[in-house]
């Protein structure tokens, strides 16, 4: 946990350093909450009179509340301090190519409503914003929310959305691709900011903040859904390259004889590992219902595949084995490049469980380099269904803690003890 920068407590600039340690005392609060006021001076190096001065104002803002009272050794029992977890909330949207689910959740990232909607971008084009525009506002009216106390929207996209329609989700122009302008309606109509990032990005960062990489500071994150994109997270931070392309797996030729693909290549990770892969070669095998080409996690058929693994049926487990030893191939040219503390696999393909992750293991264990082999551990996510959408939540929390006066404008001009009154 860092500590305060004294130099800013008593720099030139007084609002920046108000901000600065109003940021660190919520952060604190969130991380080792309930938590009394003598515990954040000592934990963030300010003076008691300072963290009272800003824990009142968080408090009279409804963002920290008192809970119950601590232990004391001697006097009066300490009132703790948590975060009122419900005083915002975040929208997360998984755009996928079939597909649109949302979630709202809390400050502390608890999800109170999830929705899925089939729309398929490769069908449609026109009017998309504004359809995802209305999955929005039928999921704030569906939860209960209070409009006024959205805080933002978080958007998890993959590249491209549409390789079918040269069709992609981006902030501006790119030569030779028509570009899905989301990010200005959905601020225009629901006046909130909007963030937007790639999938994988989100969801390799939701892991850090709360599935299984939190003791990671160098770690992939592989997602298998429609198609495969990968998180590169390293020394904590999502690494994005130089034009912001990085980790898209997808097209990393697996096999030079391999399946055409859409990208005009042969062989590419996602023609041979992706839930509609796994689909397609378990009906070829015979024995369940006929998939489409892209395929919701939802759907009946991976269902009925899932349900199969889990009992063992042979068909299944021989097809998911094959294509773990493909998924092996692309991760350990991975691994022996960025040499991580962990690979973490996630997406709709994590719902097969452990009849995945011990063939999975078994394929690694096969190929690893004698240098890498036993130093990289190989995870499961926790979230199979929901990962991207929660990490695009993520994305407006981690800002509203950040920088809480620009979701509370009324924070940065209050002084509770009167002393003094910002403009
Ligand atoms: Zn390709």
């Amino acid at each position: 946990m860092q500590g305060v920068d004294r130099s800013m407590e008593q720099g030139r600039n007084p609002q920046a350093a108000r901000d600065h340690n109003r940021s660190l005392m919520l952060r604190l609060v969130r991380d080792r909450g309930p938590i009394s006021r003598a515990e954040l001076a000592r934990a963030s190096l300010l003076s008691k009179p300072a963290v009272t001065d800003i824990v009142d104002g968080l408090i009279q803002h409804e963002l920290v509340r008192e809970t119950v009272k601590g232990d004391a050794a001697v006097g009066r029992k300490p009132m703790l301090l948590e975060i009122n977890r419900e005083a915002m909330w975040a929208i997360g949207i998984d755009l996928s190519r079939d597909h649109v689910d949302l979630l709202i959740t809390d400050l502390m990232g608890s999800v109170c409503r999830f929705m899925s909607r089939r729309i398929s971008f490769d069908d449609e084009d026109e009017g998309y914003p504004e359809r995802v525009a209305k999955c929005v506002t039928d999921v704030i009216r569906d939860s209960g929310v209070p409009a006024s106390r959205i805080a933002g929207i978080g958007v998890g996209y993959p590249m491209p959305l549409s390789h079918v329609r040269r069709m992609i989700v981006c902030d501006g122009q790119m030569v030779g691709w028509k570009t899905v302008q989301l990010k200005q309606l959905i601020e225009r109509e629901f006046g909130v900011p909007v963030y937007l990032d790639n999938d994988a990005n989100v969801a390799a960062l939701h892991e850090r903040w709360h599935g299984v990489a939190d003791s990671f500071r160098d770690y992939l994150f592989i997602l298998v859904g429609n198609g495969v994109g990968m998180g590169i997270v390293l020394g904590g931070a999502v690494y994005r390259g130089a034009s912001g392309i990085a980790g898209e797996i997808g097209h990393m030729s697996i096999d030079p004889d391999g399946p055409q693909c859409l990208c005009g290549s042969r062989g590419c990770l996602e023609t041979l590992v992706s839930v509609p892969c796994l689909l397609s070669e378990v009906a070829q095998a015979g024995g369940v219902a006929e998939p489409r080409t892209g395929v919701q996690w939802a759907s009946p058929a991976l269902d009925d595949v899932v349900g199969r693994a889990l009992a063992g049926d042979p068909i299944v487990t021989s097809a998911v084995g094959e294509m773990t030893k493909r998924l092996a191939v692309a991760v350990t040219n991975l691994v022996n490049t960025f040499n991580p503390e962990a690979v973490v696999i996630g997406g709709p393909i994590a719902r097969l469980g452990d009849c995945l992750m011990i063939p999975f293991r078994e394929a690694m264990a096969a190929r690893a380099h004698p240098l890498f082999a036993d130093k990289t551990r190989l995870v499961l996510s926790r979230y199979s269904q929901d990962a991207v959408a929660r990490g695009a939540a993520m994305l407006v929390v981690e800002d509203f803690f950040e920088s809480p006066q620009r979701y509370v404008p009324e924070l940065a001009g209050t002084q509770v003890n009167g002393r003094f009154q910002l403009s």
